[in-house]
């Protein structure tokens, strides 16, 4: 759902009609943007003037913002399109879906190490997406936690979560929809995922679990699971509470046990109780498809999991939809069986040399720090070194120019003072891309080096109007003796923080 409003200066009168110069041919009168039309229009009709209208969003192959797939096999395309029309909640409809399903979940918690004998079923469901699987997996441990606080007699009506300041925005969702506090640890200069050490200090007998992050969507770096694992061991011992973690391994789980087997951030670990993956991230899916497993049955409390009849038999479901596609999770089956741990591993190995190229020619500029690390999902963020003249919001404005789009953001609390530029390598993105985008990102520089810095042009216009004497592009000298320079300069650094801030977290963290 998107809550839309229509503004009156964006869409005035004369704006609210479609016209087609292609349907023209089709259909004589104009179509109203905000209501239904009254009347039919040809099926040709309707294709041109969508398709005409969709061609001004950006191409999503050169999306470097998105961890989400846009690239699969048109063997693969073809199953997703003959798959279109079934619902997978059908279960009793299409068993073999929902069998594919089954066998997503077995191959993907085993892959997760989950301790499971030969033919034993593991927990698990299929989501939309990472955040689905958050919801439910933040569900099952404020279950489990309030279902134990009861059993002790205890008061349960203040559940908390401890998570980094850098945790992805669905965990301040589950917090706020499912009302459980959400105490989080602040980053620091040089530092910016969760310390293991501050978060077990948070973790006290109302936290329902601490989240651990398998690739921030910062910087991409791995939080220390092990540690943390070792920490809060220590801290059951002494208190009795039992705290488990789940891990966010959205971007990280297809790639940790391929690239960094002996990485030990899953089910070995014994606090471990759940963790959640995209299959349409490194899971190689596009977007609609998600996983959550959990370490044992008795991690996902019986009272969550509802019943559906299905060839006479029960099959146990849990999620947050009823209705979905079924597609996705055809898509994800034919990915795991067609590339095999080999082919998943080569994949990985191809993003991360991608990413090397990519890194290595910033660095050549000499112009910014790289803010990623060489363990970690496949991720280039940089920082520029010198922000005197011009800002990383600059670049990546004038990257759109060659069409890439590169998100700039700050970091979470509290190094939001740091602003940075991330590119993800995806599977798509080629080797030649990536030198071609370091080609870009140098003529940027060139091109912004020889302009004037961007506050001084912004606030000579800003003079402009309120001084018409002053012509813009003045001499600064001239501009700084102005007595409404000060006043002028405070007000657009003010609006230049407050863009920052407000772009936090909609821009490119996702
Ligand atoms: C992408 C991401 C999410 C949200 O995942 P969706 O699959 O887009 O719902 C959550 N956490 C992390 C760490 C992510 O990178």
């Amino acid at each position: 759902m998107v809550l839309t409003t229509i503004s009156e200066s964006r869409h005035g009168a004369e704006d609210s009609t479609l016209h087609s110069t292609f349907a023209s041919r089709y259909v004589r009168t104009s179509l109203p943007r905000f209501r239904m039309p009254d009347q039919e229009i040809s099926k040709e009709a309707a294709y041109q003037i969508i398709s005409d209208e969709l061609m001004l969003d950006g191409n999503p192959r050169l999306n470097l913002a998105s961890f989400v797939t846009t690239w699969m096999e048109p063997e693969c395309d073809k199953l997703i399109l003959a798959s279109l029309n079934k619902n997978y909640i059908d279960m009793d409809e299409y068993p073999v879906t929902t069998e594919l399903q089954d066998r997503c979940v077995n191959m993907i918690a085993r892959l997760f190490n989950a301790p499971l004998k030969d033919g034993e079923q593991a927990v698990g469901a299929g989501t939309v997406g990472s955040s689905e699987a958050i919801m439910l997996a933040g569900l099952a441990f404020k279950r489990k936690w309030q279902n134990k606080r009861k059993a002790e007699g205890k008061p349960y009506d203040k559940p908390n979560i401890v998570t980094g300041a850098n945790a992805q925005v669905c965990w301040e969702k589950f917090a706020r929809y499912f009302e459980v506090e959400l105490k989080d640890v602040k980053l620091r200069d040089g530092y910016y995922v969760m310390d293991p050490e501050k978060a077990v200090e948070l973790v006290d007998e109302n936290t329902i679990c601490v989240c651990a992050i398998l690739g921030s969507t910062y910087n991409g770096e791995f939080e220390d699971v092990k540690r943390l694992n070792e920490l809060l061991e220590e801290k059951n011992k002494e208190t009795g509470w039992n705290t488990p973690i789940h891990v966010d391994a959205a971007s990280g789980g297809f790639v940790a046990p391929f690239l960094y087997p002996e990485l030990e951030w899953d089910f070995r670990l014994s606090c471990v109780r759940s963790i959640n993956v995209s299959g349409h991230k490194y899971g190689l899916v596009y977007a609609g498809i998600g996983w959550v497993i959990w370490k044992s049955r008795l991690d996902l409390p019986e009272e969550l999991i509802f019943h559906v009849n299905y060839l006479g038999t029960d099959q146990p479901t849990f999620t947050l939809n009823f209705s979905k596609g079924a597609s996705q999770i055809i898509a994800q089956y034919y990915q795991l069986m067609r590339l095999g741990f080999e082919g998943y591993k080569s994949i990985m190995e191809n993003c991360w040399s991608n990413a090397k190229i990519l890194r290595d020619g910033i660095l050549e500029t000499g112009r910014f720090d790289i803010l990623s690390k060489d363990v970690g999902v496949p991720v280039v963020a940089f920082s520029l070194k010198d922000k005197s003249q011009h800002d990383e919001y600059e670049i990546a404005e004038h990257l759109r120019r060659y069409g890439w789009t590169v998100p700039a953001y700050t970091m979470a609390p509290d190094a939001q003072h740091v602003t940075l530029l991330r590119v993800v390598i995806r599977e798509d993105f080629s080797c030649t891309l990536a030198e071609r985008l370091v080609r870009d990102i140098r003529r940027v520089l060139e091109y912004l080096d020889a302009r004037p810095p961007k506050l001084i042009e912004a606030v000579s216009a800003a003079l402009t109007e309120k001084e018409p004497a002053m012509k813009k592009g003045a001499d600064p000298q001239l501009l700084r003796s102005s007595s409404v320079f000060d006043k002028t300069l405070n007000s657009t650094r003010a609006f230049n923080v407050w863009k920052k801030h407000s772009l936090h977290k909609t821009n490119g963290v996702c």
